[in-house]
């Protein structure tokens, strides 16, 4: 038989199943919201600096939309394929149903490096997605967000080429644009704030105190790099951090800002050993994972702590703040030995919950403050949170099982009252 436990799709219908086994739902429901809605894919001609043209494979998923418009990111890179955002598009209808936020669920990628292109290629690759998919989008219809590998700049060119093309202002359309095209400040820290709500959530219940607490952080993009400044913030001790070139580690303590410093002049973590003063050892992302420590936080990729190294978790949790970074075999070990397990869908839902408040704000053209943004959204994910491990408990399993039985429920309700299945 295929080995499908890296194959993110399988994984995220595995999670599905395993809590429509315990709600009472049809067949008929099951099919339909393990297969996305609409499932679009094309190729995107680019006109590169050189002259030449190339084409990049595309894709937008659109899994569920009972609840409300798609919503989504777009993730460029060269490891993006089909099965992984359909995984994202479905992860994403959870997340906007277990926040209670008036969304479905979408994501959408192109297969590129991004690291190879000059500003005017992504600009012309980022203009070329919203031309193939301009039918599709809108702030009714399905509202994209930057992932991994794109941000602010991308949305705003992405933007510029959805109002040319339908000749109309439409800010909504798109969430984590610059300030100055009506984004808002708060949403770029927003998933890695949201983290360190999640964190301080599970400190409480496993009666951790932040000042006397490790973490270890996979992933210093965005998420991890606002997840670390705000738990040192408060006292947390960060031990270890990582990118995609290996990690660095001090039982002393790092400094993220000093590592983000260090980082972003010599381009890699594992070349800012003494970052933070006291000199940290350079350990692999395999080892990183495995340290004793009491908060873990995959903050990077899907598929990191699976059946394979799951056993060999040290952690007192497990937060995901990456999207899907838990495989299911691994869920089953982490449960066995009493490591608590934060599922992505609530973990790391600050992002969406910001992109929420954006939208809102962009639709009545009236704008809060970021205190306002941060202490909604703090509420919101504490509120979540609350509800999550209640449903867990109700049903004994585990608080992955328990966000998804809340929130698969939401979205089945609101198919059967729209007469569907
Ligand atoms: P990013 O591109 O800013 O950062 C990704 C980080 O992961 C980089 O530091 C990269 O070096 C590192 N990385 C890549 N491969 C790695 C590997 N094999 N081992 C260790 N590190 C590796 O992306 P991001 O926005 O921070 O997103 C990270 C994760 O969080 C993704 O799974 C994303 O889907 C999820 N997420 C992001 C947001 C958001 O608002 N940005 C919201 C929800 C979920």
């Amino acid at each position: 038989m295929a080995d499908n436990s890296s194959n993110p799709f399988e994984n995220a219908k595995k999670q599905l199943k395993a809590a429509t086994d315990l709600l009472q739902i049809g067949k008929k429901q099951l099919d339909e919201l393990s297969q996305p809605k609409r499932e679009l894919t094309d190729d995107i001609p680019v006109r590169m600096d050189d002259g030449s043209t190339q084409t990049f494979n595309s894709f937008r998923i659109q899994h569920n939309d009972a609840l409300g418009p798609f919503k989504g990111g777009i993730r460029f890179g060269p490891e993006v394929s089909m099965d992984e955002v359909k995984a994202l598009a479905m992860w994403m209808t959870w997340k906007t149903s277990l926040a209670g936020l008036p969304f479905g669920g979408a994501k959408g990628g192109i297969i590129c490096n991004p690291k190879n292109f000059s500003m005017a290629e992504l600009e012309r690759l980022s203009r070329g997605y919203v031309q193939q998919y301009v039918d599709y989008l809108g702030p009714d219809k399905d509202i994209p967000a930057p992932d991994m590998h794109t941000n602010a700049k991308v949305m705003a060119w992405m933007l510029d080429e959805y109002e040319k093309l339908t000749g109309h202002h439409a800010p909504g359309t798109f969430t984590g644009k610059p300030v100055e095209l009506g984004g808002i400040a708060s949403r770029e820290p927003a998933t890695g704030y949201g983290g360190f709500v999640a964190v301080q959530e599970t400190a409480k219940l496993l009666k951790i105190t932040p000042k006397t607490a490790t973490s270890a952080i996979q992933g210093f993009g965005n998420v991890g790099q606002y997840a670390a400044k705000f738990l040192s913030g408060a006292g947390y001790k960060i031990i270890a951090l990582s990118d995609s070139q290996g990690a660095i580690y001090s039982r002393k303590g790092i400094s993220p800002e000093d590592a983000i410093k260090c980082k972003t002049e010599k381009g890699t973590l594992a070349q800012c050993r003494a970052a933070e003063g006291a000199k940290a050892a350079i350990i692999t992302n395999e080892e990183l994972l495995e340290l004793d420590v009491d908060i873990l936080i995959p903050a990077a990729l899907e598929n990191q702590i699976t059946a394979g190294n799951a056993g060999r978790i040290n952690a007192k949790a497990v937060v995901d703040l990456a999207n899907g970074p838990t495989t299911p075999e691994a869920d089953a070990v982490l449960k066995q030995k009493k490591i608590r397990v934060v599922p992505d869908v609530l973990a790391n839902s600050g992002g969406v919950i910001a992109s929420y408040f954006e939208w809102v704000q962009n639709n009545y053209g009236y704008y809060w403050t970021d205190k306002e943004v941060f202490s909604r959204l703090s509420g919101m994910i504490s509120g979540a949170f609350a509800k999550t491990l209640q449903k867990a408990k109700e049903h004994d399993t585990d608080m992955r099982t328990g966000a998804y039985l809340l929130a698969v429920s939401r979205v089945a309700k609101a198919i059967s009252l729209r007469g569907g299945a």
